[in-house]
């Protein structure tokens, strides 16, 4: 039986996960977080959705619980576009069957609690953790940060309390701690298409549908009940912009030019657009993210990242896996040094997921509607199909395997290299399914040593 009695802050996503693991090696844990148990609030009327890929879900499979979040999934097979001017056509994300998952945010985080609970957690909701003793593993709570706080005395404390963590702020206050945050120019606002009165969806549910639009766009993910919740990104200022967007009239208006297909399967535009707040995006990095063997930061608090991977979720998630395996491996014995291996494994491929997040955005708003990005795709498809052992594609790499960020984004690196040098041959527009092709691209790998 182990004895350590462990505080994790946060039962967000992440927070609530790492409880039922560490319940699972029979730690002794509460949860605090500051916000009411949300299993007793009343359903708002609409579900948020993540899409969760492999690394999600080997980290619920590997405690039993992928095959019951599996039901509450809507496979998403391909990127659906809709870009102006031209017939709506699809991207498949892998080979045949490969597929990410759209979520219910808020009912995958009730489940989480809920099982974490019925392993053994204690959830002390509406309980504010305001300071941290770092070395002495104490936590402050209590209703505002001037009044009466009570103090909790633990063996370890997890720092899952999001983007804007105390326990990382606590930990920012130490001699030779790195922060940095950047905010996106680039803001979002949810929206919703709502479902047929039928319970259907109104459009193809198995699709994450993007309107690419240069500067902006907007995407769809489908929801369980047969509607799909919509995200337009967009910058905060400049010319087309939330700035721009004060009154019903400018929105019709931008609407109508952007976005008119959308225009009949939204009849709530105006009023989602009103009461959903425009928000920001950040990326927050940070190291160390531990504190002895006393205090370690687990997902967006460790490495908030900007959403166009759709990876923060299944990082954190991925977080809890790697800690997992080093506590096999190693045994209850030493968490200084368990918590010395967790984040040098993690902090390399934090970065590599938040640089590739920041790129995606690029790629999602305008490469996808460009022709010579769509013949870029076709060529790399074709040959990582031929030659499955030589070419894993980048998104591939990320979304449907394991292998660490750090090496998507250095191998992905490279195969841009490549395809840069084959994009630039004569006709390539003609000649991309040829043999020539094919071994220009394997005579490329051997110079290179791409290893993949
Ligand atoms: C628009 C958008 C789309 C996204 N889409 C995807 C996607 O498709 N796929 C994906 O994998 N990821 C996605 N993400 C990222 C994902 O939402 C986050 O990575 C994930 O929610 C992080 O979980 P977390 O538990 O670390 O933090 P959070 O979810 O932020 O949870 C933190 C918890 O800590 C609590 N807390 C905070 N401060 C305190 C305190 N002082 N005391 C007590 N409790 C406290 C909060 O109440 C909260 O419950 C998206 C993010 C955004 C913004």
């Amino acid at each position: 039986m182990q004895t350590k009695n462990i505080a994790i802050i946060g039962s967000g996503l992440v927070g609530s996960l790492l409880a039922l693991y560490l319940r699972k090696r029979e730690y002794t844990v509460t949860v605090f977080d500051r916000r009411p148990d949300i299993r007793t609030i009343e359903f708002s009327g609409r579900s948020i959705n993540l899409a969760m890929s492999v690394r999600g879900w080997k980290t619920l499979d590997k405690i039993g619980i992928g095959d019951e979040v599996r039901k509450l999934a809507i496979p998403m097979n391909k990127r659906t576009m809709h870009v102006t001017g031209e017939p709506i056509y699809h991207q498949y994300y892998g080979k045949d069957g490969e597929a990410i998952s759209s979520i219910p945010r808020g009912i995958l985080n009730k489940k989480m609690i809920t099982l974490a609970e019925e392993a053994g957690a204690v959830f002390r909701f509406n309980e504010k953790v305001w300071d941290i003793n770092l070395p002495e593993a104490k936590i402050y709570t209590g209703e505002t940060e001037r009044g009466e706080w009570k103090e909790y005395k633990y063996d370890m404390i997890f720092g899952c309390d999001g983007a804007f963590s105390r326990v990382r702020h606590k930990m920012q206050r130490r001699s030779r701690f790195n922060y940095s945050q950047k905010f996106l120019d680039t803001g979002y606002k949810e929206l919703g298409i709502p479902a047929n009165t039928d319970g259907t969806h109104k459009l193809d549910k198995n699709s994450l549908h993007i309107w690419p639009r240069g500067k902006f766009m907007l995407i769809a993910l489908p929801n369980l009940d047969g509607s799909f919740t919509c995200t337009l990104f967009m910058p905060h200022e400049g010319d087309s912009s939330f700035e721009k967007l004060t009154n019903d009239e400018a929105v019709m208006q931008f609407w109508k030019q952007y976005f008119p297909d959308t225009i009949a399967i939204m009849p709530t535009l105006l009023e989602d657009f009103k009461s959903n707040p425009t928000s920001a995006l950040v990326t927050m990095k940070c190291y160390p993210w531990t504190y002895w063997d006393k205090v370690a930061l687990v997902g967006d608090s460790a490495h908030a990242i900007v959403p166009f991977y759709g990876q923060g979720m299944n990082a954190g998630f991925e977080d809890i896996s790697i800690l997992d395996e080093i506590i096999e491996n190693e045994g209850d014995k030493n968490w200084e040094e368990i918590f010395e291996m967790y984040q040098k494994s993690r902090k390399p491929n934090a970065d590599a997921i938040a640089e590739l997040s920041y790129r995606n955005f690029i790629e999602m708003s305008s490469k996808t509607a460009d022709p010579e990005f769509i013949l870029r795709k076709r060529i790399e498809k074709q040959f990582s199909q031929k030659y499955p052992d030589k070419w894993l594609p980048l998104y591939s790499r990320v979304t449907f395997s394991r292998r660490p960020y750090s090496e998507a984004l250095n191998i992905g690196d490279q195969q841009a290299a490549i395809m840069d040098k084959v994009m630039k041959l004569d006709d390539i527009e003609n000649i991309w399914d040829t043999e020539q092709v094919e071994h220009y691209i394997l005579g490329l790998l051997e110079d290179k040593k791409v290893i993949q």
